[in-house]
């Protein structure tokens, strides 16, 4: 194991062709760099690790269109949805006076935990600013910085 490695996953990669359209899911397990991967839609996806990874082994470069240009971006999963209309309709009743008294904190604090649980899960996913494809499951390194609009530009350029 590398040092702080700590990923034993599959790294899961939603990829996009040059024209931005998504093309399916693929998962690579670490340590692996294979350069044609079936994805779950049957589509063969080539994939060019050519100084993709740096120095730490961290992901450098989109394996999909080769662009260097990157960004971080923050994914709730679904439930995080869930939760906030449960909460609010918890909240909703409350005032209405439909539910008080114990049953319903019991319940507020569920949906709090859950909420937290969802907020601690969630991970960033790596996101290619020129074809969109996107890389979750993976550590990301720390000079991947978030989306911005004079970034996004340039590399809509190139
Ligand atoms: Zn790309």
């Amino acid at each position: 194991m590398r040092p702080g490695g700590r990923t034993i996953e599959n790294m899961r990669v939603h990829v996009r062709d040059s024209r931005r359209r998504p093309v399916g899911t693929i998962e690579i397990p670490p340590g692996e760099h294979p350069s044609r991967v079936l994805a779950d839609t049957g589509v063969e996806v080539f994939l060019d690790w050519e100084r993709a990874r740096d120095d730490g082994g961290d992901l450098r470069r989109c394996i999909c269109c080769g662009s260097e240009a990157l960004y971080r971006h923050r994914r709730f999963p679904r439930m995080t949805g869930f939760v906030i209309v449960l909460a609010i309709a918890l909240g909703l009743g409350g005032m209405l006076g439909l539910a008080t008294g114990l049953p319903f904190s019991i319940a507020m604090v569920v949906v709090l935990l859950l909420d937290v649980g969802v907020l601690v899960l969630a991970r960033d996913a790596l996101v290619c600013y020129r074809c969109g494809s996107s890389y979750r499951r993976l550590r990301i390194a720390a000079y991947h910085e978030r989306w911005s609009r004079a970034k996004a530009r340039i590399s809509a350029d190139s």
